[in-house]
């Protein structure tokens, strides 16, 4: 290999060995880990930076779909309990200026009635979770004590950073080096998965370019510590606030919810951020003079953009999170959809790992999320287009003329706006409608929007959440394998049940009474439910339905379990590649 790692003198690198080595210890990278753990399967994690440095905090909304999978990882509660005090509203409000005027308000509740929450805009979720306004500065140490605490066997090396890999036909070979002390690590494994963000050096590894616009906006962001800001409000506080001041958006979140702020100045076109006063921007956005002082915790730019890798998996190798895809973070999703990822990818493997499907099940993974990646990153970057718009002149005048065009201003941001900041299609209505491990029947899955989800039991959907009559969520009910749900007890599944012992796949059947022991006033019709068997797979989302099994229910299994290869063919695989940093 052409290294660019310092060869310790003397020394032979220190050998690991696991199953599964995840590169990258962001939220994306230990989720994959956690996933990967709580089914029995070995993991290590290597991470450049310092235990003790933090995350950005730029990352705020952790979707309710994300947190139905970290419900699973018995993590959610640790989660939501951070950030924001119990009585901060959650909400996002436009407004002229801090101390000027709101023009329209996206009520979310705060923690406290977070399940109580009819009403709301992001209301009455179709789950058993809600969304959660947490900044990643304060995720990531959760997720990384909850590894440690729950996960002990998992080792996170930090300050330990990849340098390149070679491919074998059973087993990877990568290579680390300790940053703090020089030591070179080789670490055999039978998987790897690059979790290591924007600039992945396992996708430069893999010789793998982004494809699609890099520069869609620009944006810089100030975190700074105000302890005197929450006072300055001019309206009911909010968690996050938006201004257009002459041509420039802003936005500003509150992330403790008592002192600390992050503050995005988002670059019009024709400007150059050499040419920018970010001091400036933010007193102007705030409406505030010289008396009021802030501390600079950290400035940070970046670029939005919408790019996508050309695949997510070369041989042993995958991508996940921001290393796989990469767009504007309107809808705040782009950490969402790398926990989708890794939820996918998580239970593909470990059926490998453990013996119960064949390797060409992980072909599917990428079948599977980049047809929704490439959509989302489409409904992400539509919405640039609100930053082109301007306000009317007279929109700060205390008079009738400006109340009136803050109205109009107002209700023009609230239709504009209402899907990224209550991004429910994009949450739970993204579905795999194309999988080859899905057991198409005729019916799409309902079309997949920013804003509207349809539930439905199509084959690849999300399975629809409904609650037992006991006050029981189907979530919770769900094991980690697959789970046939039976609405007729008069239907046979012995031979399903059967088949699966044969192979050796988790399954549970799981009977439902749709009169005795469903919630009293769901229909489950209304649900998409209308079949007597659903099979759900372990990530949630439909493999097949029908109205009895089919006659060769093994023929069914080996699908959904990747068996079939015609349909599930290996992308070639890249023997060696070695970066430079
Ligand atoms: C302004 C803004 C707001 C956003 N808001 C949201 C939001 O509200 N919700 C949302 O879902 N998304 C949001 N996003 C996107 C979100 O921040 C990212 O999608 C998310 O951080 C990606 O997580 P990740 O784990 O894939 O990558 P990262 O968070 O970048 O983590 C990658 C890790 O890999 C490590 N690493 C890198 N190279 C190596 C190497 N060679 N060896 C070892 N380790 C390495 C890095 O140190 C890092 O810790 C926002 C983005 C921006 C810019």
């Amino acid at each position: 290999m052409n290294g660019d790692t310092p060869a310790a003198a003397g020394h032979a690198p220190r050998a690991i060995e696991t199953a599964v080595l995840v590169v990258g210890a962001g939220p994306v990278g230990l989720t994959a880990a956690m996933q990967l753990a709580h089914r029995g399967n070995d993991v290590v994690v290597i991470e450049q930076r310092g235990a003790d440095v933090p995350a950005s905090a730029k990352c705020n909304h952790i979707s309710a779909r994300t947190m139905e999978i970290y419900r699973r990882l018995d993590v959610a509660d640790a989660i939501r309990a951070e950030g924001l005090p119990d009585d901060f509203p959650n909400d996002g409000v436009y407004a002229t200026r801090l101390t000027g005027y709101e023009l329209t308000r996206f009520r979310m509740p705060c923690r406290r009635d977070r399940f109580d929450d009819h009403g709301y805009d992001d209301g009455d979720l179709p789950s058993p979770e809600r969304a959660a306004r947490v900044s990643q500065l304060y995720l990531e140490p959760v997720l990384r004590r909850h590894l440690r605490e729950r996960f002990s066997q998992v080792p996170v090396l930090h300050e330990t950073r990849f340098t390149g890999f070679e491919q074998h036909d059973d087993h990877v070979i990568s290579h680390a080096v300790r940053e703090d002390t020089g030591e070179e690590l080789e670490i055999r494994s039978r998987y790897v998965i690059g979790a290591d963000g924007a600039s992945s050096s396992v996708r430069k590894a893999l010789g793998l370019r982004l494809r699609g616009d890099d520069n869609l906006t620009r944006a810089r962001t100030r975190l700074f510590r105000a302890p005197d800001l929450l006072s300055r409000f001019n309206y009911p506080r909010a968690w996050m606030n938006w201004f257009i001041v002459d041509d420039i958006w802003s936005s500003l979140i509150a992330i403790d919810g008592e002192e600390l702020w992050n503050f995005h100045c988002f670059m019009p076109p024709t400007r150059e951020f050499a040419d920018l006063d970010l001091d400036k921007a933010l007193r102007d956005a705030l409406g505030v003079g010289p008396d009021f002082t802030y501390e600079t915790v950290r400035d940070e730019d970046w670029i939005g953009r919408r790019l996508v890798a050309g695949t997510f998996q070369v041989g042993r190798v995958f991508l996940s999170g921001d290393a796989a895809h990469l767009w504007v973070p309107y809808g705040g999703y782009g950490m969402n959809a790398g926990i989708a990822d890794v939820a996918n990818l998580a239970w593909m493997m470990d059926a490998v790992l453990q013996g119960w499907a064949p390797e060409s099940l992980l072909t599917a993974h990428d079948a599977e999320r980049r047809p929704v990646t490439e959509q989302v990153s489409a409904f992400a970057s539509n919405f640039v287009e609100v930053l082109q718009e301007t306000e009317s002149e007279v929109i700060e005048e205390d008079s009738a003329a400006g109340a009136a065009a803050r109205r109009a201003f107002g209700q023009r941001l609230r239709d504009a706006n209402i899907r990224s900041m209550v991004p429910t299609g994009l949450n739970f209505g993204y579905a795999y409608g194309t999988s080859p491990i899905v057991v198409h029947d005729g019916e799409e899955p309902p079309p997949f929007t920013m804003g509207d989800y349809q539930p439905s039991t199509a084959p690849g959907a999300r399975l629809p959440h409904f609650w037992f009559a006991d006050g029981e969520s189907l979530y919770d009910a769900l094991p980690d394998g697959f789970t046939l749900l039976r609405f007729d007890d008069n239907v046979d599944v012995a031979p399903l049940a059967a088949a699966a012992a044969e192979r050796s796949v988790p399954l549970r059947v799981i009977n439902v009474d749709p009169a005795e022991d469903v919630e009293k006033g769901i229909d489950l019709a209304d649900l998409g439910y209308r079949h007597a068997l659903v099979l759900a797979r372990p990530d949630q989302h439909v493999a097949w339905r029908g109205a009895a099994l089919p006659p060769d229910p093994g023929a069914l299994l080996d699908q959904v379990r990747g068996a079939v290869t015609a349909q599930c063919d290996r992308p070639e695989r890249q023997a060696s590649r070695t970066l430079s940093r």
